[in-house]
């Protein structure tokens, strides 16, 4: 069996991506998720091992030092990356989703040509400020500083290979399904 590519999903925090990579993952099995790690704490049901490996700021040192990452970054003063060997294994099996942002997305393209580039837009600037708040579980100033480098984010979609609005999660998830030819 040929290895799956890996599938790079990009998109500011709050544009939905969690809920389009879940529809995408129900209607097509055989697609996996590339867990990362990170140094943020868990939000109110998250999953160890699930939704990410929550690690300690030393624990992510030593995993940058050993080389463990495909890719990582840090913002949101936290940082967030990709376990290789993990994303790898998965590749076995089919198409590996992996949601991460831009600064570590240009750097699976350089390391991994083949991949997948794209990019979830919300329908407005002003729909994803009101979906960031209305989570209700993100900070005032952390929201401020989020649309700030949302803003800057979406700047980097230009070299994405597609760029895609989530104005509803099925049909985007669809869209992107087709895409990959899934
Ligand atoms: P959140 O804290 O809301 O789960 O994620 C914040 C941002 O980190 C999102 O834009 C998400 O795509 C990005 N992110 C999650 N995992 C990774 C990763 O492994 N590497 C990089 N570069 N970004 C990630």
């Amino acid at each position: 069996m040929t290895k799956g590519k890996l599938i790079v999903i990009s998109g500011a925090s709050g544009v939905g991506k969690g809920t389009v990579l879940k529809r995408m993952m129900d209607r097509q099995p055989s697609l996996t998720f590339s867990v990362s790690a990170t140094t943020r704490p868990p939000r109110p049901g998250e999953q160890e091992g699930v939704h990410y490996y929550f690690v300690t700021k030393q624990r992510f040192e030593e995993m940058i030092a050993r080389g463990e990452f495909l890719e990582y970054d840090a913002h949101a003063a936290n940082y967030y990356g990709t376990p290789r060997a993990q994303a790898e294994e998965k590749r076995q099996h089919g198409h590996v989703l992996l949601d991460i942002e831009p600064a570590g997305a240009m750097q699976v393209k350089q390391k991994e040509p083949e991949a997948v580039f794209i990019f979830i837009m919300p329908p407005s600037v002003q729909e994803l400020e009101r979906r960031l708040r209305g989570r209700g579980d993100t900070p005032e100033d952390q929201i401020k500083m989020r649309m700030e480098r949302a803003k800057w984010e979406m700047d980097q979609r230009s070299w994405y290979d597609h760029v895609v609005v989530n104005d509803d999660a099925d049909r985007c998830a669809e869209e992107i399904l087709r895409i990959i030819g899934a």
